[in-house]
């Protein structure tokens, strides 16, 4: 490599969840082999999903990370869903912690750097959630129990979730150990339909980079799917099996940036019950556009 030339920006596509292909495969006897089946159909990340609680034994941990270690995957994983740290009552906001932890520590048992959450509900005081959010996380930060692994609160896709493009920054920008899950099709959904063309993608980057610098950039943490939404924001993330990604948000233009921009990122898939799909459909455009 020439002194001054850009390394090449690596993008990993992945899953979130094994869709209904993993137990169809011969994969399927322990979920711990999903990195086994990814890099056989020729994708590098997972997001092991904890969306009922964490609860995977030591064992499946152990495989998890001797796996994806084999496999060259890249491994995050997603607390529960029930974490709310805005709320006022304090045995829900200790409770959230412990799930945390929790996470954390399943992260480092599987040799992970990322764990992602929901920040939970807005309430009807959204500032006062955002500051309680923020106070909580401190609790963490004061522990610093962290070691390797770095928080990422995702956007969330209904206006009523805290989880806006500005509530993360304010969050990631207030905790250390904190940078933001974007979750597009959340993004999108959450403003009423805001990503069509390239300058979209770009308006955000730009908001990105003013609250928390380029080093944001060094840690892209992608959700990318097709979605309904509504008035009240997300209404269902949408099926890719039998049928092409025709819905918004579009995955083509945020690809060109990504390219244009040699940026590195993990883009993970949600769609319904055809993560494999997406991922690999993304893959495969992004491939088409890198030199
Ligand atoms: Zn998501």
């Amino acid at each position: 490599m020439m002194l001054g030339e850009n390394k090449r920006a690596t993008l990993r596509f992945g899953v979130a969840g094994n869709p209904p292909h993993f137990w169809d495969s011969e994969f399927r006897k322990d979920r711990g082999y999903a990195p086994a089946w990814l890099r056989s159909i020729g994708l590098d990340a997972l997001e092991i999903q904890c969306t009922y609680g964490v609860r995977t034994p030591d064992s499946r941990a152990a495989l998890f990370r001797e796996q994806a270690d084999e496999h060259d995957i890249a491994l995050s994983i997603h607390g529960p869903y029930y974490i709310t740290l805005g709320t006022e009552d304090p045995q829900k906001r200790e409770n959230s912690l412990r799930d945390l932890r929790k996470s954390i520590e399943l992260a480092k048992k599987v040799g992970s750097r990322r764990v992602i959450f929901h920040p939970g509900g807005a309430g009807k005081d959204r500032e006062g959630s955002l500051v309680r959010a923020i106070d909580a996380l401190r609790v963490l930060e004061v522990e610093d129990e962290f070691g390797d692994v770095e928080l990422f609160p995702e956007i969330a896709g209904k206006v009523g979730q805290l989880g806006s493009l500005e509530e993360i920054l304010t969050i990631c920008s207030e905790i250390s150990h904190a940078w933001p899950c974007l979750d597009l099709a959340h993004l999108h959904a959450r403003e009423g339909g805001s990503f069509h063309v390239q300058a979209d993608y770009e308006q955000m980057f730009d908001r990105i980079e003013a609250a928390l610098g380029t080093e944001a950039f060094d840690r892209l943490h992608i959700h990318m799917y097709p979605i309904e939404w509504g008035p009240k924001g997300e209404v269902r993330h949408i099926s890719l099996e039998g049928a092409p990604w025709t819905d918004e948000p579009r995955y083509e233009p945020f690809l060109d940036i990504l390219a244009a921009r040699n940026l590195s990122a993990t883009v993970i898939c949600e769609a319904k019950n055809s993560q494999d799909i997406g991922a690999l459909t993304m893959q495969a455009a992004y491939r088409a556009l890198s030199p």
